[in-house]
């Protein structure tokens, strides 16, 4: 009988969760490691160097998923696939502008995503230059008529994303508000912390006008010729090609769980990128950083309780990845411990905000001392998004996490040319998987139940 008690025992021991001293010790452990790691650099140099720029629907995003599933493999991920779904894609083709009168200058531009080309020959207008947003949105319907409408406002440089937040209305739907008030073509301040002759593009609301970004000097440049006062024209040629459904994929692949495979932490960055630079730091970056943390988790003496699943979303830009993957998994989404996904740049991690009520777990509290010696805030907040591509899974009940990168100079890089390796820094990149390689250990190594703890912090 006590034999058979003692038996149960250890069972019951070997079931279940290690204890939190043991567990701060190996998060502690693996946030020592990663800072020497060199994974994640390793795995932006071979995207950027190997694939490059890969925009949704073009031949290098087919090659960045082949990339994905070889480089999982290479790294012993498991169970290895390929999601296949449907996604928009947008692709560049030739583009200038210059101002025509009444001095004659070459402008450098990036058309914006889902803009509509110009008539072959290019389109010429006089433009209507307004310093915000607002100041365009004041304009009665019919007052652009005939017009190119320029918007110049300016990005403010944060350390968190709400610069970027609040100046990219401009570029999302100041196309579509220009058509409505008559614009035949709408021009953007690039949303950019930037100061060089790189202009930024991105995504837009389609408008049914040709839209796109200009330089920060030649957004000035145009502020100046305006106020003049006498007519400034604008001539501006836009060539592009628009599919509502194009193929799309993502990549994914697991460390399985050696007691509770079925509950799974889902983690990654997307990867596709715009066709300008290297999709460096948005979001090879992302893509490495989780990934690193995956492997050195797997690299443990044992598995970890539950699977960590690293996805590597395949149209965040364009916009589908993470509802197609949501739509995918929709029924495993209960058994989804914690979702995340990192995709904001290569700078440092300074703050995480957890699920409500995480604190109340010791776990949890193992992983917040464990931060300490990287100079990151456990925030008393809780988080209020995981990422673009997480959304989804949220809105399907997902508990997330925020992993908060300083974006200070992110927003210099960000969908431009100058998106390149040679901008990230590793040591700062190193910071990001430690961080991560802790959290994820934590949740995947415990009993966490953040659905539960929520409920408790009411
Ligand atoms: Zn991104």
């Amino acid at each position: 009988m006590r034999n058979l008690i003692l038996a149960a025992a250890a069972a019951l021991l070997a079931a279940a969760p290690v204890q939190a001293n043991e567990l701060a010790a190996t998060a502690a452990a693996l946030r020592d490691r990663a800072l020497s790691d060199t994974t994640a650099w390793t795995v932006t140099e071979s995207l950027t160097s190997e694939v490059g720029a890969r925009p949704q629907g073009s031949p290098a995003m087919d090659r960045a998923r082949d990339w994905g599933v070889a480089k999982l493999r290479e790294l012993g991920f498991e169970n290895v696939r390929v999601e296949t779904y449907e996604a928009p894609s947008w692709l560049r083709g030739p583009e200038s502008a210059e101002v025509t009168s009444p001095y004659p200058h070459k402008l450098a531009i990036l058309g914006l995503g889902r803009s509509t080309p110009t008539p072959r020959g290019g389109l010429e207008a006089e433009i209507a230059v307004f310093r915000t947003l607002d100041e365009m949105l004041a304009q009665p319907e019919g007052a652009l008529k005939g017009k190119i409408a320029v918007v110049t406002e300016r990005m403010r440089r944060t350390q968190d994303i709400t610069g970027y937040a609040t100046a990219v209305r401009a570029r999302s739907i100041g196309g579509v508000e220009a058509a409505k008030r008559g614009a035949v073509g709408y021009l953007v301040r690039s949303v950019s912390t930037d100061d060089t002759r790189l202009p930024h593009t991105g995504g837009a609301r389609f408008s049914g006008i040709p839209m796109a970004a200009l330089s920060p000097p030649d957004a000035e440049l145009l502020e100046r010729l305006a106020a003049r006062g006498a007519p400034v024209r604008v001539k501006l040629e836009l060539a592009s090609t628009f599919r509502e459904k194009a193929p799309a994929y993502n990549v994914v692949g697991e460390i399985r769980g050696r007691e509770a495979p079925d509950e799974v932490v889902v983690i990654g960055g997307h990867l596709d990128s715009w066709d300008v630079g290297t999709g460096a730091v948005d979001d090879a970056a992302g893509i490495a950083i989780t990934t690193a943390a995956a492997k050195l988790i797997a690299d443990l003496p044992q598995r970890p309780r539950r699977t960590i699943r690293v996805v590597m979303w395949g149209a965040e830009e364009q916009g589908g990845s993470g509802e197609a993957y949501a739509q995918a998994n929709a029924a495993e989404v209960p058994r989804m411990i914690l979702a995340s996904e990192s995709d904001l740049g290569a700078g440092e991690i300074w703050r995480v905000k957890l699920p409500a009520g995480a604190l109340g777990h010791p776990a949890m509290r193992a992983f917040a001392q464990v931060l300490a010696p990287l100079s990151v805030a456990v925030s008393p907040e809780p988080a209020q998004s995981g990422g673009v591509d997480v959304g989804p899974l949220q809105t399907l009940g997902a508990p997330v996490a925020e992993l908060s990168q300083d974006a200070s100079r992110y927003f210099d890089l960000h969908h431009s040319d100058d998106d390149t390796l040679d901008k990230i820094d590793p040591k700062a990149l190193a910071q990001n998987v430690a961080v991560w390689a802790a959290l994820v250990y934590a949740v995947a190594d415990s009993d966490v139940d953040f659905r539960a703890l929520a409920g408790g912090a009411r």
